[in-house]
This record gives structure tokens, C-alpha cells and sequence, in this order.
């Protein structure tokens, strides 16, 4: 991941990544591509927002790497919640491009397994992908994934099964239609709307 991702998560997330000065502590490994950022984001900022309104065992992230083409998040400390999330965000890495952050699905080639979208199944360079750091506004990703794994009493797997799956009322995925289409409050708004019995 790009130093200036990992600037990020230093800057805002001083509590779950060890940091030196400005930077992420040499001994700390982000192991992975840039197209997981706004996941990684997303997940780090439910984390520490349970931290604020929890009691749990403060979250240090001791590694974040990519393996066998999906995520890993190393922690130590959290609760139950934090588990069922972090599960989640590991879930949802096998169907977000790890280049691109676009939809994309586990794939092998060469003997190596790999999250891409179409466009970076064969040459991860071309075209080039465009992830940025994001404003000061919080991420809605992390609103989508809040809201998905409530509605599944913590079943992450569940949640991530929903997520992941064409949805009727969308015509595409839940996930696609936040990370592809950006429409992260009609998935929220789609939610809201089974919490309470309007269909599913
Ligand atoms: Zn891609």
C-alpha cells in the first residue's frame, strides 16, 4: 500500500496503527494493494468508533496483509464486535479488486490467487487505478457495513452473503451498488427499510 495511504491510517487512526512520528511504525507490515483502502478505511473507522463507545480492550492492528487473495487483519485486543467486523471486511475482500477497489472476485492465475475486477484480472498496472485519500468526511462505506452487519444480529458471514449477492430491489449487489455506483445511502436507506418489515 502507498505511503500516503499509510500516512493515513496513522493520522486518523493513532490508536490502532503503531506509529512513529508521522509514519507507521517500521515493524509494522501493510502487506497489501491499494484497492482495499476504502475497506481497510471503512473498518478501522467503526473500530474506533466502538472503542469510543465501548469499553473493550483497546484494537492494535499488528499486521495487515493480503493472503491467498483476500485480507487479513491482525489485532490484538477488541471484543466480539470487533471480531464479527473485522471477519466482514475479510469476507468482502474477495469481492472488491485489490488495484482498483472496484467489484472483482477471487481468481487464479499463475498459481497465485488474486481479488480483481475484470479490467485488472491479467496486467494489475494497466489501467491505472485511481483510489485517492478520502476528505474529512467519514467514510460511508463504514455506514453500509454498520448497518449490514446489524441487520444480521453480527453474523458476519450472513452479512457479507447479503452484501455480496445480487439484490432484487438494486438489480446488482449491495456492494456494487455502494463501491461501483456510489450509492452508499440507498444501501443504507435499503436496510433501513427490511429492519422494518418493508421487504427483503
Ligand atoms: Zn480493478
Amino acid at each position: 500500500m502507498d505511503q500516503v495511504f499509510e500516512n493515513h491510517f496513522c493520522t486518523r487512526y493513532p490508536e490502532i496503527f503503531p506509529s512513529s512520528g508521522n509514519e507507521i511504525a517500521p515493524y509494522f507490515g501493510f502487506e497489501c494493494r491499494n484497492g482495499w483502502f476504502e475497506l481497510l478505511d471503512a473498518t478501522c473507522t467503526l473500530i474506533q468508533k466502538h472503542q469510543q463507545e465501548q469499553l473493550c480492550a483497546p484494537v492494535i492492528a499488528t499486521q495487515v496483509k493480503e493472503k491467498f487473495g483476500t485480507l487479513r487483519f491482525y489485532y490484538r485486543g477488541g471484543d466480539d464486535y470487533i471480531g464479527r467486523l473485522i471477519d466482514l471486511a475479510e469476507y468482502l475482500s474477495d469481492s472488491i479488486c485489490d488495484v482498483c477497489g472496484k467489484p472483482g472476485q477471487t481468481l487464479e492465475r499463475n498459481k497465485w490467487l488474486r481479488t480483481r475486477c475484470p479490467s485488472h484480472a491479467v496486467e494489475p498496472g494497466n489501467p491505472a487505478a485511481t483510489v485517492s485519500v478520502p476528505t474529512e468526511s467519514p467514510s460511508q462505506f463504514a455506514d453500509v457495513i454498520a448497518a449490514a452487519l446489524h441487520l444480521f444480529d453480527l453474523d458476519a458471514a450472513a452479512a457479507a452473503r447479503w452484501l455480496t449477492n445480487t439484490n432484487r430491489a438494486l438489480s446488482q449487489s449491495p456492494l456494487s451498488e455502494a463501491i461501483s455506483a456510489g450509492n452508499y445511502q440507498q444501501v443504507v436507506t435499503l436496510i433501513g427499510q427490511i429492519e422494518h418489515g418493508v421487504g427483503r
